[in-house]
């Protein structure tokens, strides 16, 4: 069964000194790089998925009238307001510099729509619309994902559950992830979640 490497918002906004910074975001990029080599070397697809919002994304706190960390409510369904954050076209929103962006054969965008926030690299929050790559992973005859990347609580944990609720086997490059953690466990948590829906946890060493 063909294997697709999933590299989920290796963004400057979310690495040291963005404006979302993760804690030890910035630790995964050697990790990133050494996984994009090992799957250049087989011969198979390299995908990274940005974050990609209008400065007028209402998952911002300054465009809602918010707090950053406060929760609520954004049309309905249930929104932490965040920084300003992968703001389309800027420094922020660019892959990390010491990626080796060369070897990706594949980028997907999301957050566009400003009425909705998009975690999951599969659909928005409420599931409204869908990015481009279930149809892609289709059209390369992709059943398997091997995913790492950033954050392990929101955007990794929501790609994976998707993908695994679409029918595709997937394990997750445990030292290649971290976490937001507004509370201190979320991240165990995610990770917990994720398994219980099928997901396998590896290290890099085992790809
Ligand atoms: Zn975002």
């Amino acid at each position: 069964m063909k294997k697709a490497l999933l590299l989920i918002d290796l963004q400057n906004d979310f690495c040291l000194n963005g404006a979302l910074a993760v804690p030890e975001g910035d630790d995964v990029i050697d990790i990133a790089n050494q996984a994009i080599r090992l799957f250049h070397q087989r011969n198979l697809p390299i995908i990274a998925t940005l974050d990609w919002h209008p400065a007028d994304h209402k998952s911002f706190a300054v465009n809602s009238g918010t707090q950053i960390g406060e929760t609520g409510e954004l049309n309905g369904l249930p929104q932490i307001w965040w920084a300003e954050h992968c703001v389309q076209g800027t420094k922020g929103a660019e892959l990390h510099p010491r990626l080796e962006k060369q070897l990706i054969n594949k980028l997907i965008y999301k957050g566009q729509n400003n009425e909705i926030d998009s975690y999951s690299a599969f659909f928005d929050n409420g599931k409204l619309s869908e990015t481009e790559l279930n149809s892609w992973l289709t059209s390369q005859n992709i059943k398997q994902l091997v995913v790492l990347g950033l954050a392990t609580d929101y955007c990794v944990k929501f790609t994976v559950l998707d993908g695994l609720a679409l029918g595709y086997q997937i394990e997750l490059i445990a030292d290649g992830c971290r976490g937001v953690n507004l509370q201190p466990h979320d991240s165990q948590q995610a990770l917990t979640e994720m398994v219980q829906n099928g997901a396998k946890i590896i290290r890099l060493v085992d790809i």
